[in-house]
């Protein structure tokens, strides 16, 4: 029997689990609510691990593809001390295929092939149990309906309603990114400085990070504590770990939109670190304001017959290299899991056995991520160098 099938979301979770069931030959309704597959930024580079998103890709019948657009060296990573000083300096073997690096935009690329994804498609709300099965509600003000609805529509969920009243919640952390172009003519300082993958820097409640994507493209990271309300929050420099920053001439009334002036607070945040670790943050034409919000650890929901979730919507955690993988894998096995049960016609019972396996998964996952978060971003910046320690031995 054929089902009905949406996946509302074509991010890493949504495209997977659709290109998995194609692969199989069941039909399924891509809803995205961007008009088009390049209308916003695709994002930085994903590492994908063996065992989750290179195994998820494999089942899509999509790993040498993978395989030829990613890039081995980019698992490379450096760690200096603040004042510029090697800590660790590890390169993958030539043949290390444990986690090579790919750019979103590629990734997407590669999930779309031949799939119809209905762009411009944004999902308002899900009501499930209705008489001709889940109704979709858009934004445009039509609806559909369909047997299973699948939310992959990321942290924001609009899917995510209809089955739990969890939100996610800030974790005290916030990042502020920025990019680089033509890294290697452009900036062949900071290049080096970078290497073929990564560098990272950690001070007390502070980090910078600067990744490579293809293309000489660089991506930097600067993480800290603080309120979400830190640039205009008049009280944070009560915060006795951020003092320094701000006693360096950190602006409390910061307006984010006002590339100079994040700039420059972002040098007062991490004045004293080398100069040529702040020249990561000197040279870019733009920054972007991302809190880390995360859902609750191991969140679960009472099954609901006729919609479930994948990736960020149900499960948001650090961002620490897992969350596309877990996504991605889950999308795959969801989709297995579809087609085989349109031989026996029992798709409740699919998507219920899958729910408890992904639970399982993603709780452990969250776990890790959110003690790594707190590791990488702590008073004691020893903790990062010991958690990069502790992931090279395991
Ligand atoms: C800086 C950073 C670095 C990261 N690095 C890594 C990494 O190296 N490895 C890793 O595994 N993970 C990484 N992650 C995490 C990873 O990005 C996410 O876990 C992953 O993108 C989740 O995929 P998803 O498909 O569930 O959600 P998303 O990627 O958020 O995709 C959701 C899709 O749904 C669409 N959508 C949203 N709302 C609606 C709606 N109402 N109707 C229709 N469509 C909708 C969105 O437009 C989007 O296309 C990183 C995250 C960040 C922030």
């Amino acid at each position: 029997m054929r089902h009905r099938i949406a996946a509302v979301g074509a991010g890493p979770a949504g495209l997977t689990f659709a290109r998995v069931l194609h692969r199989l030959d069941h039909p399924v309704t891509v809803l995205e609510r961007d008009p088009a597959p390049d209308a916003r930024p695709p994002g930085g580079t994903l590492d994908l691990h063996e065992k989750l998103g290179q195994l998820a890709l494999d089942k899509a019948g999509l790993l040498a593809g993978y395989q030829a657009l990613s890039r081995p060296e980019g698992q490379a990573m450096r760690i200096l001390d603040t004042d510029g000083t090697v800590l660790r300096d590890w390169r993958p073997r030539p043949d290390d295929r444990a986690n090579p690096e790919i750019d979103r935009g590629q990734l997407r690329d590669l999930l779309l092939g031949p799939l119809e994804v209905q762009w411009g498609r944004g999902v308002t709300e899900v009501v499930p149990g209705t008489r001709d099965g889940v109704l979709v509600h858009f934004a445009d003000g039509r609806q559909e309906t369909f047997d299973l609805v699948v939310g992959a529509d990321g942290a924001w969920s609009r899917v995510r309603p209809a089955l739990s009243s969890a939100t996610p919640h800030y974790t005290g952390i916030t990042s502020v990114e920025t990019s680089l172009d033509d890294v290697d003519t452009r900036h062949p300082d900071l290049a080096r400085l970078i290497g073929d993958g990564s560098v990272a820097v950690y001070g007390a409640n502070r980090s910078l990070v600067a990744q490579r994507n293809s293309g000489g493209h660089v991506k930097v990271y600067a993480k800290f504590r603080a309120p979400l309300d830190w640039h205009t929050n008049p009280d944070w420099h009560m915060d006795q770990d951020l003092r320094a920053g701000l006693d360096a001439g950190m602006d409390a009334n910061l307006d984010l939109a006002d590339v100079e002036a994040v700039r420059s607070s972002l040098l007062a945040l991490f004045d004293g670190w080398a100069a040529p670790v702040l020249d990561l943050l000197c040279q870019g034409a733009a920054f972007v304001h991302r809190p880390l919000y995360v859902l609750p650890v191991s969140h679960t929901w009472a099954h609901v017959p006729g919609v479930t979730l994948l990736g960020d919507a149900a499960h948001l955690m650090p961002p620490l290299g897992v969350g596309a993988n877990l996504a991605m894998l889950e999308g795959a096995e969801l989709a297995e899991s579809i087609a085989a049960a349109a031989g026996s016609g029992d798709l409740d019972k699919a998507v219920r056995v899958f729910e408890e396996q992904m639970w399982a998964r993603a709780g452990r996952w969250a776990e890790i991520t959110a003690a790594g978060l707190e590791r990488l971003v702590s008073s004691d910046p020893a903790q990062a160098l010991a958690l990069f320690d502790e992931v090279q031995s395991s």
